[in-house]
């Protein structure tokens, strides 16, 4: 049995929004949260905790919750510098971006790409994180090695075949072999999804067969949806009912579901996302790359659950809250704005519904799982000046991923005052940079033949 206490800290955020303790104190036994309070009781009582972190200069708060990324793609934004026009949408993203990249990633480059990102999240404060990948063996071993809280979700794709796949019956295969082995893995820290890529890019048969594996095992279900204006356009150019309406008819929808993206949704389609429990996961930084605001004011207003995703392994979840306050001030439409803690909150107890998590991690209450992280106000001239009323409001418009000092998994520490316990920084990123040199070149290669950018598209799906 080993005990932390985190003492005197300046604020402890237990749950959104008001919830929060002044000069507090938390003890964590083993994986699991058992008290938080005034820090004067809790020193008198846990006096002989195994490890004791001083918080005075720190605000002890949930960690955050990435609700939708793709762990180890970023070797992917070396291509961003090939644009010489801009992207037009997302056909136009996957098709000169998205896909060479994903379709590229070889076997022994997996773990180390995701092992990056991992390094990423954990350092800016992410404690559990969706994540949409490939080679679903080496997902596993990074995600158990990361220390994090992941949702491995193997990214199924009919349109073309990946690099790790040998067909869709392999997949599903290969995504079954994963549940068996990694679903529960590591204390219960790893858990899956049946994550087919879009609707549009996998044959009916296959949305059927994903349901269907998603309801064998009880696990929860996941796509990217209603992304942008020209996808949902095209979509109901095939389907007349629209996107939302054929996911709902295909058993697609549901308490254990999560969207990404969901941009595009008329007041129907948010009716179907309430009336089945499905959740959003909101990632305005990638879509406002492609010119798309999803409408999340209406989806609050309408009771459906929001997390929030960065969608980008080397970005920030703090970037994320940052922009989501901002974001729907400006928008031009009849529901607009947010209350000041609503940005926070979706980054935590919302990610954590999105997750199916909501009972372990999402605030500090007793008995939840010690996942948990510190923000540094020592030298900090960002975070100041401090008092209480303004505590949330100034984390969601002005704090920083590099603000964070100290991560806490299941009951782990991760890292103590910016230094990694376990994980070695230096040598992660070295190898995270040759993969992205030898991802570069390949690219250029073929850019220079002129060789085709995607490869082994279905006939169905040529253009
Ligand atoms: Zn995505």
């Amino acid at each position: 049995m080993s005990t932390v206490l985190i003492k005197k800290a300046r604020y402890i955020i237990v749950s959104l929004p008001f919830n929060i303790i002044e000069n507090g104190a938390v003890f964590i036994q083993d994986n699991l949260i058992r008290e938080v309070g005034p820090s004067s009781i809790l020193e008198q009582k846990y006096p002989q905790a195994d490890t004791i972190i001083d918080a005075s200069d720190k605000i002890v708060m949930p960690g955050l919750v990435d609700a939708h990324t793709h762990v180890g793609e970023c070797h992917m934004f070396t291509l961003f510098g090939f644009l010489t026009s801009p992207l037009t949408g997302i056909a136009d993203a996957l098709d000169r971006i998205v896909w060479p990249a994903w379709a590229w990633i070889p076997q022994e480059a997996a773990y180390d790409l995701e092992m990056l990102g991992f390094l990423n999240l954990l350092k800016t404060g992410t404690t559990s994180v969706q994540d949409c990948y490939m080679w679903p063996d080496e997902a596993g071993r990074a995600a158990v090695d990361s220390g994090l809280r992941v949702e491995n979700s193997p990214t199924l794709v009919t349109s073309l075949r990946l690099r790790d796949s040998k067909g869709p019956e392999d997949d599903l295969a290969r995504t079954e072999a994963a549940i068996q082995k990694w679903h529960g893995a590591a204390n219960g820290r790893i858990t899956y999804r049946i994550h087919p890529s879009a609707t549009y890019n996998c044959h009916e048969w296959f949305l059927r067969e994903c349901v269907e594996l998603a309801h064998r095992y009880d696990v929860g279900i996941a796509t990217h949806l209603a992304e942008s204006v020209d996808e949902t356009k095209a979509a109901r150019a095939v389907w007349s009912q629209g996107e939302v309406r054929r996911a709902y008819d295909l058993g697609l929808m549901g308490p254990k579901s999560l969207f990404f993206h969901s941009c595009e949704l008329n007041d129907e389609e948010i009716a179907l996302y309430a009336e089945t429990g499905s959740s959003v996961a909101h990632c305005p930084l990638t879509n406002s790359m492609l010119g798309n605001v999803a409408r999340v004011p209406k989806l609050l207003a309408e009771k459906v659950n929001v997390g929030l995703g960065t969608d980008m392994p080397t970005n920030d979840l703090f970037n994320v809250i940052r922009t989501v306050s901002q974001q729907h001030t400006i928008m031009p439409r009849p529901e607009r704005g947010l209350p000041p803690w609503a940005p926070l909150e979706m980054a935590t107890v919302g990610g954590a519904r999105a997750l199916n998590l909501q009972d372990s991690v999402g605030t500090l209450d007793p008995g939840k799982k010690a996942d948990i992280i510190t923000l540094d106000l020592a030298h900090n001239t960002r975070l100041f000046p401090l008092t209480l009323p303004v505590l949330v409001t100034m984390i969601t418009v002005n704090a920083s991923g590099s603000d964070v000092a100290d991560v806490i998994v299941d009951g782990n520490l991760l890292m103590r005052d910016h230094q990694l316990v376990y994980l070695d920084e230096q040598a992660i990123i070295e190898r995270a940079q040759r993969w992205s040199n030898e991802f570069l070149n390949y690219y250029q290669r073929k850019v220079e033949r002129g060789e085709a950018l995607v490869e082994n598209v279905h006939p169905e799906f040529q253009p």
